[in-house]
C-alpha cells in the first residue's frame, strides 16, 4: 500500500529530476589522473610538473572534471586546486606526521569494521574515492588489504549482529558512493535486517565532486530503508558549491534525508573568516547543516596545510559573531584514546565554574 501521507515518500515527486549528461560512472572513469593534463587544462606554469609528478607517485592525482570546472584557470593558489594538486612539500616527512595518525588499527572489530565510539560503527565500504584530497588522513591507509563486497563483509555483519549496543552504522571509506547503486542497495538491505540498528549514515564527498552521483535509485535505496538515513558530505570552500552541487544536495533534502557537512581547516584553502562564513551560509541556504570543522590530523606529507589551533579558535570566534548559532560548525580534533571527537572551542570559552 502506498502511504501518500508519508512526507519522505511524497517528497520524491518534488525532488527534481536526475540531471542529464554523462553518467556519474563515466565522470569517475574520465577523472583527470595525469598531472600534465591538469596543468594544461588550468593553464598553469609547466615548471610545476616535476614536483607534481613526484608527489603523485606517493598518492595519485585523481580529480573529476566537474570539480576542475569550478577552479580559476591560471591561478595556482585556487582553493579548490590546492586541495587536489600534488606538491613538493608532500614529500617532506613532517615531525609528528604519521601514516596512521588516529591509531585506527586497534579499533578494527572485523575486516573493514571500526568501532571507536559508543553506539556507532564505521564500515569501510569502498577502498577508493572520486577525488584524492592531498591532506587526507587516509592517504596511507592500507586499502589494498581492506575487504570490500558482501562476502568479505560477512564477519562485519556478524559482529554488528552480535553487538546490540550499536545503533548507527556509518558507511565510509574511501568513499562509499563509488559503489554502484546495485551494490549499495544490497548492502543496505543486509543492514536493514540487523534489528537493533536504527540509523544509516553515509560519509561521502561524491555528491560534491560529481553531483550526478545523487541518482533516483540511490535516493530510493535510502528512502525505503528501515533505517533513518543521514548524509554527511565534505565541502571545504564555498566555491565547491556550484548550482549542480546545490541541486544534488537539495535532492537528498527534498527526499527527507538530512544533509550535514564536514570541512577540514586547511591553510591556503579556508583559513579565512570570509571563506568559512560564506561556506556556512551557502550550506544553510541549501538546507544543509555545517557539522564539523576538523583540525587537520598530523598525517605525513600534509604539514603545509597545517593551521594552528589558536588561529582556528579565532576563526570560530569570528563565525560566532557573524552567523546564527546553527551555522557555526563544531571545531573538533580526534585525539587518540578520547571517547568522542574533542571540541576545541572548550579552550576558547571555558565553562562557568559551578558551586556544587
Ligand atoms: C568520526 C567517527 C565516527 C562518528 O563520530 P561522530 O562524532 O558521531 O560524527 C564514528 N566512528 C569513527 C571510527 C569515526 O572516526
Ligand atoms: S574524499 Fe574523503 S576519504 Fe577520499 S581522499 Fe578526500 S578526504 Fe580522503
Amino acid at each position: 500500500m502506498e502511504n501518500i501521507t508519508n512526507p519522505r515518500r511524497r517528497a520524491t515527486f518534488e525532488g527534481g529530476c536526475e540531471a542529464a549528461g554523462p553518467s556519474w560512472k563515466e565522470s569517475l572513469a574520465r577523472a583527470v589522473r595525469d598531472p600534465a593534463e591538469l596543468i594544461e587544462i588550468l593553464r598553469l606554469d609547466e615548471s610545476l610538473l616535476e614536483e607534481t609528478r613526484k608527489a603523485a607517485e606517493l598518492f595519485p592525482l585523481v580529480v573529476p572534471r566537474e570539480f576542475i570546472e569550478r577552479m580559476r584557470p591560471g591561478d595556482p593558489a585556487d582553493p579548490l586546486l590546492r586541495q587536489v594538486l600534488p606538491l613538493g612539500p608532500e614529500l617532506e616527512e613532517a615531525p609528528g606526521g604519521r601514516s596512521d595518525p588516529l591509531e585506527e588499527k586497534e579499533f578494527l572489530r572485523a575486516p573493514g569494521l571500526l568501532k571507536k565510539y559508543d553506539g556507532r560503527a564505521l564500515l569501510i565500504a569502498a577502498g577508493a574515492c572520486a577525488v584524492n584530497c592531498r591532506y587526507c588522513f587516509r592517504r596511507e591507509y592500507p586499502y589494498g588489504e581492506t575487504p570490500v563486497g558482501m562476502k568479505a563483509w560477512e564477519p562485519a555483519f556478524r559482529m554488528l549482529e552480535a553487538d546490540e549496543s550499536i545503533r548507527e552504522i556509518i558507511l565510509s571509506g574511501g568513499d562509499p558512493l563509488v559503489l554502484t547503486d546495485g551494490a549499495l542497495s544490497r548492502l543496505v538491505e543486509r543492514l536493514d535486517r540487523i534489528p537493533h540498528l536504527r540509523r544509516l549514515r553515509i560519509h561521502s564527498r561524491l555528491p560534491i565532486v560529481i553531483p550526478r552521483r545523487v541518482t533516483d535509485r540511490l535516493l530510493r535505496t535510502l528512502r525505503t530503508s528501515r533505517l533513518t538515513p543521514i548524509v554527511v558530505v565534505h565541502t571545504n570552500h564555498p566555491a565547491e558549491l556550484d548550482a549542480a552541487t546545490g541541486a544534488a544536495l537539495r535532492r537528498f533534502i527534498n527526499a527527507g534525508i538530512p544533509v550535514l557537512n564536514q570541512a577540514v581547516l586547511l591553510r591556503g584553502v579556508n583559513d579565512a573568516e570570509d571563506a568559512l562564513a560564506e561556506l556556512s551560509e551557502r550550506l544553510i541556504d541549501l538546507g544543509a547543516i555545517p557539522y564539523y570543522l576538523h583540525q587537520l590530523d598530523p598525517v605525513s606529507g600534509s604539514r603545509h596545510f597545517h593551521v594552528p589551533v589558536r588561529r582556528g579558535l579565532e576563526l570560530i570566534a569570528a563565525l560566532r559573531r557573524r552567523l546564527p548559532g546553527y551555522a557555526v560548525p563544531r571545531y573538533v580534533q580526534e585525539i587518540p584514546g578520547e571517547a568522542h571527537k574533542s571540541d576545541l572551542t572548550g579552550q576558547l570559552f571555558p565553562g562557568p565554574k559551578t558551586e556544587n
